[in-house]
């Protein structure tokens, strides 16, 4: 499978402390992806010829926009790949140094500005910075969308629209999330949310993976499989190591791994459906595609079992793309 994006988990600091933080960010977060480490992996990148992005995300990326603007610009003057960044807005909260930092990162590069809002995250991000942040990226021409995280029923879009508006209709459009929530806070309720809240029946024609596009390179020096927000719980997701493995070979690994090469061709449905014939007892209930994953690839006696079915229906797979191209 082709590797479209290099992700890169900047850091794990942020300003903001979300409850519902998969990574748990915190102002206190001390790690920083090092540059040079970065700029090996986007030449590895570069070189497949397949990479049409860089995706940063972190924490909050924009903590760091010199940082970022470095490797957005290397990527675009050597290669001309182009970056995506995941924020939350907070810079949008002085419009004079907001505006001048995004041009600067518009111009080494940096087309998609993806915006992160909702009750959750407006607990510590004034909605009012975040309607100046989406002024100036919509300004700038790299406005990419906004992302609710929401239980369901989504009764957090409704609210999120009402406080950001009316800036929030500048977005091209608004995504809806499944709201993970570590299993700590679930059981802490300290949002007064349950399971009940977030599981909604499996979608079994439609378990297609949203984020299996590329590596991820996190803060702490791993590299994970795929982008989902469940990745760095998967031990399978663990591909390389900073300082051990190189990209191409994290990303061998993947391709060489007849489960996630399933999972990539056809989704996660195939392998729960051949987990429930096994008697693995799914649930039939789950907050995303990605936690059913996680519930199957979690299973060590469960994988073990899986991997020759895998390993058939990935070669099988194999020699029928062979004959559609
Ligand atoms: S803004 Fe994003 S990265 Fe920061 S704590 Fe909230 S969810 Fe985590
Ligand atoms: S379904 Fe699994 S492999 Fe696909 S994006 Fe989700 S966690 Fe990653």
């Amino acid at each position: 499978m082709d590797m479209k994006i290099i992700g890169f988990s900047l850091t794990d600091k942020c300003n903001a402390s979300c409850e519902v933080c998969c990574f748990q960010c915190n102002p206190h977060g001390l790690f920083l992806v090092d540059e040079y480490v970065a700029k090996r992996y986007i030449d590895e990148g570069a070189k497949t010829g397949t990479v049409r992005n860089l995706y940063f995300s972190g924490g909050e990326p924009l903590l760091f926009p010199e940082t970022l603007g470095r490797l957005a610009r290397y990527a675009l003057d050597q290669y001309g790949i182009h970056s995506l960044v995941v924020t939350n807005g907070f810079w949008g909260a002085d419009i004079e140094r907001g505006m001048p930092m995004m041009r600067e990162l518009a111009e080494c590069g940096v087309t998609n500005v993806r915006i992160s809002a909702d009750l959750y995250h407006q607990k510590y991000v004034p909605a009012d910075a975040v309607r100046g942040a989406l002024r100036i990226a919509h300004d700038l021409g790299v406005l990419s969308h906004v992302t609710v995280m929401d239980v369901k029923g989504h009764p957090n879009i409704r609210a999120t629209i009402d406080l950001l508006r009316p800036e929030i209709y500048l977005a091209p459009f608004i995504a809806w999330y499944p709201l993970y929530l570590p299993e700590a806070v679930l059981a802490g309720k300290r949002l007064g949310i349950g399971r009940q809240d977030l599981e909604e029946p499996i979608p079994w024609g439609a378990c297609r993976c949203r984020d299996f596009i590329g590596p991820r390179l996190f803060w702490d020096g791993h590299i994970y499989a795929c982008c989902s927000q469940f990745t760095h719980e998967i031990p399978r997701m663990r591909v390389g190591k900073v300082g051990e493995t190189t990209l191409i070979e994290a990303w061998k690994r993947v391709n060489r791994d007849p489960i996630l090469d399933v999972i990539h061709r056809v989704g996660v449905t195939w392998l729960a459906e051949r987990a429930l014939e096994l008697g693995y007892p799914i649930r039939d209930r789950y907050t995303s595609e990605c936690e059913l994953c996680r519930d199957l690839l979690c299973n060590a006696e469960l994988v073990s079992k899986l991997e020759p079915l895998a390993l058939k229906e990935s070669q099988r797979l194999r020699l029928a793309g062979l004959f559609e191209h």
